[in-house]
């Protein structure tokens, strides 16, 4: 392949490495530096952001097409590759139907990209279309939609500074978003707002907090209905507010009074002095806000786990006021936009449930053809297809082969399919099973937006050009969309804008949005000229399911899947403050390799005593599903009973220890609960 000198420049952008969304620009040999931005309005940035050119122009990237003969992938030229997707995907749609192939969305790519992704789907006749949201908080937005009617940050990250209790209940902000928590969480405790941390491990976040509640892994219910019952017990519940915005307070109440705070705690593992601490701090503060994070939805009872954390809101009137709100924290930088725009199996864009038919007409309009009735398969239901009644896969920057539960037997499953095409950066653990993989443009090489945590629609611009022969991922899917389906002239885009333009026709929520009107700074949805940006606090007089009221919900204990024998630990996976996700673009980069290169396993001084393991030791972590080996690293910050490690890594790949138990609800695995044993490794 020839090799040509890569071309920079400097053209503010959006950071790629989660969702505060800070503007970031090239500056330079590799590095970035943070622009004054509609987030980070001082231009601050983190160690990721820093390092976001790195992956860029990195030596793995792919610039050719591969395709696989005889088992072994060769460089192909474009129509090659192109061809043999269409008549892979093609094969399967004849076959089998449309619905026996699984699109996988991404949510580290445009929203154009995704919109035209999702229409590339439901074009060819199925809604089997998802994204990571499905691994991180889609138990977060089915309780929040149920409820509220919206499943997102009922308020901003500035408004985080308003609080006067900041409630953390599953989330390490100070760690995976640092900009947003130093720019708005900090001041504000700086300022007197009490900080709560809920977290089996303590983290940057703790140091920072006021009360710790250092529940056991699984226990949120238990935990989060205590503080419940000491409020409606101490009477820090909000009379007027529950009269006139809330049903069913008569009913919890009961329900409330059977909790006993102190067998709760029991249960949580924590002290029933600290929660009635937690409850009044939140209770009494005049505005109080919630953030959640994947602590909190990762379970087979996320849901559930979302349902006892509104009740707390809901009680104490903190809902449509600044300063107050349930606060979902995204992770990648565009998990809320490949969720707007359309990138769920239930969904059409703008959150229209396919099963409505006047949704359906509406899109149809535009595109010439209505999407199907039926709701498509999450990511994970598919996986658990692959062979079966799914027999094709579309992965569009995604890597499930490493992010899903079980990952050795999703790796394996890939095997299992007629054709699979990835789109990537990299020749990543997914590709490998791949029988087409197409070279596409990294974060800095594309136009288009992206839409933050706190629901503010931001334009991305290119900072390079492409590598080799890779091609704009916008570009690549408008092209399949031509070539795999019979209405080619729906994918005959201009470009981005093209898109985001229908978009704002078909999603009610982006309705009156446009490229100019986003300019340099932002557009948030729901959008409305009127309110200038974009509405800042939700559900103020009415909540977005258009009811006055919402209701309050009485949720049980649902105990973890996997059960723990006497001598094993519970582990549980999140993530650290230099590493994104499945790792196949921050561990190239030798500057945060430099700082964090290898994972380790978090164990209590107790539990490595007990099992002979000292700091650094190699330790093995197995249970029925896998055996990897890793570091341990002996603290007293993961309680005793817990191990924790990251899924940044391949190599120990964490999510080979993980179960693929379902929320019945949304579909979420239980990432934060697998029983384990802990092990010295065998020497040598
Ligand atoms: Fe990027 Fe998030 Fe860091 Fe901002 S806080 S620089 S968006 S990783």
């Amino acid at each position: 392949t020839e090799t040509t000198e890569r071309r920079f420049e400097s053209n503010p952008t959006v950071c790629p490495f989660c969702g505060v969304g800070c503007s970031i620009e090239y500056a330079g040999r590799g590095s970035a530096t943070g622009v004054e931005g509609p987030v980070n309005d001082r231009g601050e940035i983190c160690p990721k952001g820093a390092a976001a050119f790195d992956v860029v122009d990195h030596d793995d990237r792919l610039t050719e097409p591969l395709v696989r003969h005889n088992g072994r992938f060769v460089t192909a030229p474009w129509e090659e590759a192109l061809d043999r997707v269409a008549s892979g995907i093609g094969d399967v749609v004849d076959e089998h139907g449309p619905d026996a192939v699984q699109f996988f969305a991404s949510s580290n790519c445009t929203n154009e990209e995704n919109y035209v992704l999702q229409k590339l789907a439901r074009v060819l006749g199925t809604n089997n279309v998802d994204n990571c949201a499905r691994l991180c908080h889609a138990s977060t937005v089915a309780a929040m939609s149920e409820r509220f009617g919206a499943g997102a940050m009922t308020n901003t990250l500035d408004d985080l500074g308003e609080a006067d209790c900041i409630f953390v209940n599953g989330a390490n902000p100070a760690e995976q978003h640092p900009v947003a928590f130093r720019s708005y969480v900090l001041p504000a405790v700086r300022d007197g707002a009490t900080l709560v941390h809920v977290d089996p491990r303590a983290n940057d976040t703790t140091e920072a907090a006021d009360v710790h509640l250092p529940l056991r892994p699984g226990t949120d219910i238990q935990l989060l209905n205590a503080i419940a019952a000491v409020l409606t017990e101490e009477g820090l519940v909000d009379e007027a507010f529950l009269a006139e915005r809330t049903t069913g307070f008569d009913r919890l109440r009961e329900h409330l009074a059977d909790v006993d705070v102190a067998a709760s705690a029991e249960a949580a593992g924590v002290d029933p002095g600290v929660i009635r601490e937690a409850a009044r701090a939140y209770g009494g503060a005049d505005r109080a806000a919630i953030v959640t994070g994947m602590g909190t939805s990762q379970h087979r009872c996320g849901t559930d786990n979302v349902h006892a954390l509104l009740n707390l809101a809901l009680l104490t009137g903190n809902i449509g006021r600044p300063g107050t709100g349930v606060n979902p924290l995204r992770g990648q930088n565009n998990v809320q936009g490949a969720s707007d725009v359309g990138g769920l199996p239930s969904v059409l864009p703008g959150y229209e449930p396919v099963t409505d038919a006047a949704a359906r007409e509406r899109v149809a309009a535009e595109w010439g053809v209505e999407p199907p009735a039926e709701p498509g398969l999450t990511e994970v239901e598919a996986t658990h297809r692959f062979g079966d009644e799914v027999r094709a896969a579309v992965v569009f920057g995604e890597n499930p082969a490493v992010t899903e539960p079980d990952a050795t037997a999703v790796a394996s499953a890939f095997d299992e399919l007629d054709f699979c095409v990835v789109i990537d950066l990299f020749e990543t653990r997914t590709a490998a099973h791949a029988d087409v993989v197409l070279p596409g443009s990294a974060w800095a090489e594309k136009s288009g937006t992206v839409t933050n945590t706190d629901r503010r629609v931001m334009r991305m611009r290119p900072n390079a050009d492409l590598p080799g022969n890779a091609r704009r991922d916008f570009e690549i899917l408008a092209g399949l969309g031509r070539r795999l389906t019979d209405r080619p002239d729906a994918f005959d885009y201009e470009g981005p804008e093209a898109a985001f333009d229908e978009l704002t026709r078909v999603a009610p929520i982006y309705e009156g949005m446009s490229y100019e009107g986003i300019g340099d700074g932002y557009q948030r949805w729901p959008f409305s000229e009127r309110d200038g940006t974009g509405t800042e606090v939700l559900h103020a007089d009415t909540f977005a399911t258009g009811e006055r009221t919402a209701p309050l919900a009485v949720v049980d204990p649902v105990p973890p899947v996997d059960d723990l024998d006497a001598d094993e630990l519970t582990l549980t996976t999140g993530r650290v403050l230099q590493h994104f996700n499945s790792g196949a673009l921050s561990r190239r980069s030798d500057r945060l390799m430099a700082m964090r290169g290898e994972d380790a396993l978090r164990v209590h001084p107790s539990d490595a005593a007990e099992r002979g393991i000292e700091d650094g030791d190699r330790v093995t972590v197995s249970n029925e599903r896998g055996s990897v080996e890793v570091a341990a690293e002996v603290t007293p910050a993961v309680r005793e009973g817990v191990a924790f490690c990251t899924f940044h890594y391949a190599e120990p790949l964490a999510n080979a220890l993980t179960g693929g138990t379902l929320d019945p609800a949304a579909k979420i695995p239980e990432f934060k609960h697998s029983a384990v044993a802990v092990e010295p490794a065998p020497e040598g």
